[in-house]
């Protein structure tokens, strides 16, 4: 079983083959994607994959912790695959790849909201929009 499919099946989903190529198609992109560009990526083996399926699977990603959706300017929704554990995302605008951002590099920041407005953050989930190391260059 691929390691997508354990982690389905770990968060309780069940299998089917839609579902593990759509799962599949999201962790091996590295990036973040629309339902427009799974569909059109999931269908060129799996042509009878409809689009509301496509949308169901997403949803049902994004519930199990999965998948976290991203919000593209002009309102589109976007879907980053989600490795377990808490952490944050470092998107690029250029090339749409998602990099993982651990706690550890945020916690500055909550020590800093705590000294200076005295609001104790329980949770965050920030997602820094720029341009990675590869497009720098
Ligand atoms: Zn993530
Ligand atoms: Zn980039």
């Amino acid at each position: 079983m691929s390691e997508t499919g354990a982690a389905l099946q770990r968060a309780g989903q069940r299998l089917t083959p839609q579902r593990l190529a759509i799962a599949d198609a999201l962790a091996r992109t590295g990036k973040e994607a629309t339902v427009q560009e799974l569909y059109e990526q999931v269908r060129r083996r799996h042509p009878y994959v409809g689009r509301a399926t496509i949308f169901r699977a997403v949803d049902m990603l994004v519930d199990a912790g999965l998948a976290q959706r991203l919000e593209r300017p002009g309102h589109v929704s976007a879907y980053v695959w989600c490795a377990p554990g808490h952490h944050h995302h470092l998107i690029c605008t250029s090339c749409r790849s998602v990099e993982e951002l651990d706690e550890a590099a945020v916690t500055p920041l909550l020590g800093t909201i705590a000294r200076r407005r005295g609001f104790r953050v329980d949770h965050a989930t920030l997602d820094f929009y720029g341009e990675c190391r590869d497009c720098r260059n």
